[in-house]
């Protein structure tokens, strides 16, 4: 069995939902039997929220990614209650420096609040980080008890290595990792996602990544570890099923 830990099939931008449906078949067809939906704003984190509860094998994460701050740069969560319908993790929240123009004390401030989200609910956090890891550290380091997973990890061997010694969380494992000389994880601490629609792996590199393609995932990486594939699944599977509570 494998698990797309981080895919945005439930966003009707990038897919219809015919199209999702499709792809949910396709990917349980090929063993991955689960499937993580990434909320990027309020509003998508709920329709996320709809398409995990339509779907058997679908489950959903609440989060506000930071590069929402250029669009709103204030955020209240203090009316936010997850009831009965508990998301598995709050993400994608993080820090991104890429873009030109980036608004760095409203990015940590929101991403603050969703840290404390997180401890508020006991829910672990899918981070995205990006060029912004010597903001991350400190912030995070003001959250001891945070649990969660590097999501689609693309810095240095360096930064790679203290979020290893440093910190307990997991790093996500994507098709960017097929086509570059990115540095990966030890397997025990790898967590397989595709980020669908985006980063399709080789030999799809190019087009619409979808779940299914966490099979061409999980065989780049046996091959790279020299290991067999049941042993990439098993132990990427139970990593995720750790880190998101997954049942
Ligand atoms: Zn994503």
């Amino acid at each position: 069995m494998l698990i797309d830990s981080h895919s945005h099939l439930h966003d009707p931008q990038f897919f219809s939902t015919k199209e999702a449906e499709a792809c949910i078949k396709r990917a349980q067809k090929i063993g991955v039997e689960k499937i993580v939906c990434i909320g990027t704003d309020p509003d998508d984190s709920l329709v996320a929220r709809d398409f995990a509860a339509k779907h058997d094998g679908v489950y959903w994460t609440y989060g506000v990614h930071p590069e929402e701050t250029s669009k709103q740069s204030v955020y209240d969560f203090s009316g936010v209650k997850f009831d009965k319908q508990l998301p598995v993790a709050i993400g994608e929240v993080g820090l991104d420096y890429h873009y030109k123009g980036y608004n760095r004390e409203a990015q940590i401030k929101l991403f603050e609040q969703m840290l404390q989200l997180a401890v508020d609910n006991n829910l672990p956090v899918s981070f995205h980080v990006r060029e912004a890891f010597n903001d991350f550290f400190p912030v995070v380091a003001n959250f001891p008890k945070i649990r969660g997973v590097v999501h689609s990890f693309t810095d240095s061997k360096k930064v790679l290595k203290k979020i290893l010694n440093e910190t307990e969380f997991y790093v996500g494992v994507n098709g960017l990792a097929t086509y570059s000389t990115l540095p990966t994880p030890p397997l025990e601490r790898t967590l397989l996602e595709t980020d669908a629609p985006f980063l399709a792996p080789i030999p799809h590199r190019g087009g619409t990544n979808e779940p299914a393609y966490i099979a061409d995932i999980a065989k780049w990486l046996a091959e790279k570890l020299d290991l067999s594939i049941e042993e990439v699944a098993k132990t990427t599977t139970n990593n995720v099923t750790t880190v998101f509570c997954l049942d």
